[in-house]
């Protein structure tokens, strides 16, 4: 952890900022360690600052370390008032997540020296190249996901609700040991145009489409995958979506490696299912980054302009929705290595008969 924050604290003089002050709590976790819901940390060249309430002081004490430890006042954010060099500071605050309420407070608790500045996404941009713990525990947190799906798939689809799936599918997750990482969408038939469907209580038919989206938390860390299975046997048109898809996905996955822009590789599935006339049934981003958080930097999506390097994780979730019809995606998880990639996703990408 300790090198998490020297990293974050060489990065300062980019966003021209003295020190960083960090309250989001995935952040505070990645920089100190710190597991509980209420803390901050400021970190500068010479400072290590971590601050909690009451209630964390021991848990603090057994997860931060590297940090000067101090217990907050009533008040939270009041144990900044205090502690400032007698010279002006340029203070950097996470403008994306601080409400304008705590800013205001701070900046009435704030001695007049220091300034607050606007500097959102320093973690963020640290975060997204993992470490190779980060790798393991997001490698076996998609091991442990697939496996929870399996045992799920065994027992079929058909006659079962879309409910029903996705209860058996979060309940797989946490007898093996994780937590669901979202509402895990299980969407059938018609229901599979819409790309975030929430599971309902019609029973899945046979002869159809059903896309599963599904994950693992596990010490704080995601996966994030995609599959669409048959019941049955699906029509024609749905088989060729489904082959679209297909097509689409493995092209983009394989563009993946250090380099290339997110855009360029969401330009790469987005230009074969454009070409195929479901340009406009493919309405979100390609991918994105998955770490501490389900989405997180970086983006592969049209307007994403950062290189893709090692370290980075992404998706790779082509999808084409067709309203009244159905939809398929296809999604894996994937890290950038310095030779090309590693693949997470272990379940098979032809379209399956599951029943
Ligand atoms: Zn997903
Ligand atoms: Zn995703």
């Amino acid at each position: 952890m300790t090198a998490r924050a020297e990293r974050v604290a060489l990065r300062l003089p980019d966003a021209e900022v003295d020190c960083l002050l960090v309250t989001s709590p995935v952040n505070l976790r990645y920089l100190t360690g710190f597991t509980g819901s209420n803390g901050l940390c400021v970190i500068g060249p010479e400072v290590r600052r971590f601050v909690t309430d009451f209630r964390y002081v021991e848990r603090a004490a057994r997860e931060v370390h590297g940090f000067e430890h101090e217990r907050s006042p009533t008040e939270f954010l009041a144990a900044l008032r205090e502690g400032w060099p007698d010279r002006p500071v340029r203070l950097g605050f996470e403008d994306h997540l601080l409400t304008v309420r705590q800013h205001a407070r701070l900046r009435e608790l704030l001695p007049a020296q220091v300034e607050l500045v606007a500097a959102g996404g320093l973690v963020e941009r640290e975060r997204a190249v993992k470490e190779p713990g980060e790798l393991e525990t997001i490698a076996a947190a998609a091991a442990l996901a697939d496996d929870a799906l399996e045992e799920v798939l065994g027992a079929g689809l058909a006659g079962r609700t879309e409910r029903a799936v996705a209860l058996a599918v979060e309940d797989a997750v946490r007898r093996r040991g994780g937590e669901p990482a979202f509402s895990t969408i299980v969407a059938a038939g018609v229901n599979g145009s819409s790309p975030h469907a929430s599971p309902g209580d019609t029973e899945i038919p046979q002869g159809t489409l059903v896309t599963i989206d599904w994950g693992a938390r596990l010490d704080g860390y995601h996966s994030d995958c995609t599959r669409t299975f048959a019941t049955g046997s699906p029509g024609e048109d749905l088989r060729a979506l489904y082959a679209l898809v297909e097509r689409a996905q493995a092209a983009a996955l394989d563009a993946v490696r250090p380099g290339p822009a997110g855009r360029e590789v969401d330009a790469i599935a987005r230009e074969l299912i454009g070409a195929a006339g479901h340009g406009e049934h493919f309405g979100h981003g390609l991918g994105h980054g998955v770490g501490l958080e389900v989405h997180e930097a970086p983006r592969l999506a049209t307007t994403a302009g950062e290189a893709l390097q090692p370290g980075h994780v992404v998706t790779v979730e082509p999808g084409v929705y067709v309203p009244g019809v159905g939809g398929v995606r296809i999604e894996d998880l994937v890290a950038v290595t310095e030779g090309g990639r590693r693949v997470f996703s272990r379940l098979g990408k032809q379209l399956t008969s599951v029943g």
